[in-house]
């Protein structure tokens, strides 16, 4: 029998956040984390927590207010607006980013991104992104971050951060571009040589790399390949976690609660047919092992999981390559190719059916509402060369192993190109001349495309009139299929303001918390920003970590054996 102060399940963003809160307060942490890996969903992620009011943006010379962010949050939210834990995660956002910089060596940087919704209240950059990382901070310990998708990097181990790719595009044709760009190499080709990989963290991984380090500075004790396998009960009250160690189920204590933080039902084949749209046409991006263990437990423990959401996923259109040996690499479409001027996305029959440049939450919902499982992202050769669609990168790197691996189709007409992706060529014509033709107005009438702040911010912004909006140049053309996808689930247990999880008769089950993906998002399927899942997952896991160390619970008489960190 173990027995410790808090016990956390699964050693993700919402996870490490509680345990480093937990522990900077004087608990004592155990983290189970039932993959060899810390750093979950997180690790792939663009690492960028939503998080109005913050201090970054303020010292970057962003203004935002109070009455702004909760006039938005309403705009967007409507009736799915929850006073208590919106105000419990306004009040919380702010306090925990700027304890995590004072107490931790995790750190933000500030962007220009807009919101994503033109609503009243919008504002720009409440979305902050995360400094990057040396991964030599991590030392031995590197082996337990959960690597970045190869499909995410270059040369297989280059991790880029968004402000690369244009410099990276423009590499031989400026100066400053070709600057950057080589001291990005050269920094890489040295690190390949020293340690036979890239050691700069970026994004989610200098996230979660962030986070690891900081846990183990701090004192958790962290234990890897330690899945989360029942929870303890006593009179309704949750008491600890039996979990599964060395092949032997063990019985941990904790005194002051277990925070479910184990990422959500992503990977569980049975949970996204029974909740997800289109489930059998959906690809998700999240990890293997994130298979509802959480949300299971807490169910099982008395807990309820929310279905009445506006959307159950965080959505992101996805192109896959089928690789000669029967595996697929998955492609995310967040906002690399699709919001660049010089292409389109059509339906079956070859017209548009949404704003490109939208966000990813918006492209997909506009797929599901009219029934779309496939549609094509269409572009001519300047644009591929230039830009890129998805796996297939621009020049100088090659298109045609992608051609030939059926990943982008290729034609030499419009025409033929839509006859081998099944539209129909005429209507695919039609939709291009009239593109085209309100592109050289500077207009988008049909879907408002380069008229709102998310495509006009990821567009190209050296592309003029408009970042977002060109028109589809010459042959040779190129049709990517893209699927409707999901970064990660959204639907999790009812909680309260102090993530404590509740039953069915919206009662506290004592000792029980949820945070990140296990816990029903603030959000409710809806999303307002870049950062909408990591900035609520990182802001109530350090909620649930507070209030475990204000509640003093009566220790049990079980001997202590010593905790010892195995990660
Ligand atoms: C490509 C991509 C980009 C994204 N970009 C962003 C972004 O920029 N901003 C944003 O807000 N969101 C983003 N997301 C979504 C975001 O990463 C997730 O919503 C977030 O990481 C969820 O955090 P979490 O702590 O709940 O779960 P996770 O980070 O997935 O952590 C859960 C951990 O629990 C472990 N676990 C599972 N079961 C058990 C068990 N039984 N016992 C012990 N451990 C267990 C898992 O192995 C995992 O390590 C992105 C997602 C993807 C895929």
């Amino acid at each position: 029998m173990i027995e410790t102060d808090v016990i956390v399940i699964g050693g993700g963003v919402a996870g490490l956040t509680a345990a480093i809160t937990a522990r900077k307060l004087g608990l004592e942490v155990l983290v189970v984390e039932k993959t060899p890996w810390f750093g979950g969903t997180a690790a792939f992620s663009g690492g960028a927590p939503w998080i109005p009011c913050n201090h970054v943006m303020r010292e970057a010379g962003f203004s935002d207010t109070r009455e702004a962010a909760e006039t938005y949050l309403h705009a967007v939210l409507g009736d799915l607006y929850d006073p208590v834990r919106i105000t419990a995660f306004l009040d919380a956002g702010p306090e925990m980013l700027k304890f995590m910089e004072q107490n931790s060596e995790v750190h933000f940087k500030s962007v220009p991104m807009p919101d994503y919704e033109m609503k009243p209240g919008a504002a720009v950059s409440r979305t902050l992104l995360t400094k990057e990382y040396d991964g030599l901070r991590l030392g031995d310990q590197l082996k337990n971050l959960r690597p970045q998708m190869s499909q995410l990097m270059l040369f297989g181990s280059l991790q880029l951060e968004g402000s690369d790719i244009h410099p990276l595009r423009k590499a031989l044709t400026s100066w400053p571009a070709f600057k950057h760009t080589a001291k990005l190499m050269t920094r890489f080709v040295a690190s390949r040589i020293a340690h036979g990989r890239g050691m700069r963290l970026a994004n989610g991984n200098a996230l979660a790399g962030r986070l690891l380090r900081s846990a183990i500075d701090a004192g958790v004790t962290l234990w890897n390949n330690t899945p989360a396998r029942e929870l303890v009960t006593e009179a309704g009250a949750v008491r600890g976690v039996v979990i599964e160690k060395d092949g032997r189920r063990v019985q941990a204590t904790a005194r002051r609660g277990v925070l479910l933080a184990s990422g959500g039902f992503g990977a569980n084949a049975e949970m996204r047919a029974k909740y997800i749209p289109f489930a059998a046409h959906h690809w998700s991006l999240q990890p293997d092992e994130n298979v509802g263990d959480g949300i299971n437990l807490g169910v099982g423990a008395g807990g309820v999981l929310n279905v009445d959401n506006a959307g159950e996923c965080i959505w992101t259109p996805v192109s896959v390559l089928r690789k000669s040996d029967g595996s697929v690499l998955k492609y995310p479409h967040i906002f690399i190719d699709r919001a660049m001027p010089g292409s389109i996305a059509v339906d079956s029959e070859g017209k548009r059916f949404a704003n490109e440049g939208g966000s990813y939450q918006n492209f997909v919902k506009a797929m599901h509402d009219k029934g779309l499982t496939t549609v094509h992202l269409i572009a001519g050769r300047e644009f591929l060369r230039s830009y890129g669609m998805g796996l297939a990168r621009p020049a100088p790197f090659d298109e045609k192993p992608y051609v030939e691996a059926g990943y982008l189709v290729e034609a030499q007409t419009l025409e033929a190109l839509a006859t081998r992706i099944g539209a129909d060529p005429a209507v695919l014509k039609a939709t291009v001349q009239r593109f085209n033709d309100n592109v050289a107005k500077n207009v988008d009438p049909d879907f408002g495309r380069g008229a709102d702040a998310h495509s006009l911010f990821r567009g190209d912004q050296s592309h003029k009139p408009n970042t977002s909006l060109g028109a589809i140049g010459a042959g040779p053309y190129y049709a990517l299929a893209m699927h409707p996808g999901d970064l990660s689930t959204v639907m999790g247990l009812d909680t309260d303001g102090e993530a404590r999880v509740l039953d069915r008769a919206g009662r506290v089950i004592p000792g029980l918390y949820a945070a990140g993906l296990d816990m029903n998002s603030i959000m409710r399927g809806l999303y307002p920003g870049g950062g909408s899942s990591i900035g609520p997952a990182m802001t109530f896991g350090y909620i649930a970590a507070q209030h475990m160390s204000r509640n003093e619970r009566p220790p049990t008489t079980t001997a202590r054996p010593q905790l010892q960190a195995v990660a």
